[in-house]
């Protein structure tokens, strides 16, 4: 089933499926025992654009940390348990907006029918993610794609004959093809949301090249109602940036100016990589929010031509020089030094006269 016709799901202050927007998570790194630390980091990863955030809750102390974490930020905490669902259910009583569990780690069904019981009782939602690292033991002869979709399979008819539906699922592989194949087979048999992602991505741009090539084909095929990039990496920061890149790239979802540069070569007549690196800080910063695309290119040769579509455009001049330029046309030349702020003018003047 495509995105926009799956159920819609509650999850805290938002809803996840159907024509809601596709939804950006991002998992903690810390213990939520830690509750000073654990805030810094959602905070962090909401100003990135994070919009719903997993935390793993290992213990009886995380789940106190998690209770006064949920009273202190504002999107929805999903509590992440593996083995004892016990936790799983004090987090529900809590109100915890979602549980995750792993099929793999479920433990017994009577645990986890009274986990139903509180989650309907109280209109939360179970997120049921199985991933190929800890398919269930009777499972694990079975070719992995037919294994993780049966396990997910077997929680479900758990959940629905305790006439439970808020579920969104997931079923995460390391492989791409796997995770490709497992999400197609999961939106054609269920109505209920999918949470993607490819598991253990990896490190730096090992882990952003796997995770874009696997959420971008699922993505593209309309499949996918939230997701998250898992990145080894120390804070969800990156993740969150990836994720929000590849929604990007897609036309999936906007926070506002895409930003595009050259590659430069010997052509160029400035450095593209600093001022690129540094608009987009200042972009940040000074929190320009309109939608449109800027270019910034290395030479006024072949830069405006190239970048025509662009609605704003600095290309580097011989002598010291930049020249500004807007929808293909020439505005006007700059001094190389003056040229980033002069584009930043030239954005916001447009933002203000655009403001209601
Ligand atoms: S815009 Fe100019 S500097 Fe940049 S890649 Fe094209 S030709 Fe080279």
């Amino acid at each position: 089933m495509r995105r926009e016709n799956t159920k819609e799901i509650p999850l805290g202050k938002i809803k996840v499926g159907g024509k809601n927007p596709i939804w950006v998570e991002a998992m903690g790194r810390e213990n939520p025992a830690k509750i000073r630390e654990s805030i810094r980091e959602i905070r962090e990863a909401q100003e990135e654009g994070c919009e719903i955030f997993r935390l793993a809750v290992p213990d009886e102390e995380s789940l106190f940390g998690l209770s006064q974490i949920k009273k202190q930020v504002d999107l929805p905490l999903i509590a992440d348990v593996h083995f004892n669902l016990e936790l799983g259910i004090k987090a529900a009583q809590l109100g915890i907006d979602a549980v995750r569990v792993n099929p793999g780690t479920a433990g017994n069904k009577e645990k986890l029918e009274e986990l139903i019981k509180v989650l309907y009782d109280k209109n939360l939602a179970l997120r049921i993610g199985a991933n190929t690292g800890s398919l269930p033991l009777h499972y694990r002869e079975k070719n992995r794609v037919e294994a993780l979709f049966d396990s997910v399979e077997e929680l479900i008819s758990i959940t629905e004959k305790n006439n439970f539906r808020n579920i969104i699922l997931s079923a995460k592989s390391t492989d791409i093809e796997e995770t490709i194949a497992i999400y197609d087979k999961l939106s054609r048999a269920f109505s209920y949301p999918l949470h993607v992602g490819l598991t253990e991505a990896g490190e730096g741009e090992e882990g952003i090249v796997k995770s874009s090539i696997a959420l971008g084909i699922i993505l593209r095929e309309g499949i996918g109602n939230n997701i998250r990039v898992s990145l080894t990496a120390p804070d969800p920061v990156s993740e969150t940036r990836v994720a929000w890149s590849i929604l990007e790239a897609l036309k999936l979802r906007s926070k506002g100016l895409e930003i595009i540069s050259c590659p430069t070569c010997a052509r160029r007549k400035g450095d593209v990589v600093a001022l690129t690196r540094d608009f987009k800080q200042k972009v940040k910063e000074r929190k320009i929010k309109i939608v449109g695309k800027v270019a910034i290119m290395g030479c006024e040769v072949n830069g405006p031509g190239e970048a025509r579509e662009a609605d704003w455009g600095l290309a580097f001049a011989p002598r010291g020089k930049a020249l500004l330029f807007s929808r293909g046309e020439r505005i006007k030349m700059v001094k190389q030094e003056e040229a980033e702020e002069e584009l930043i003018r030239l954005i916001t003047k447009e933002m203000e006269e655009k403001k209601p």
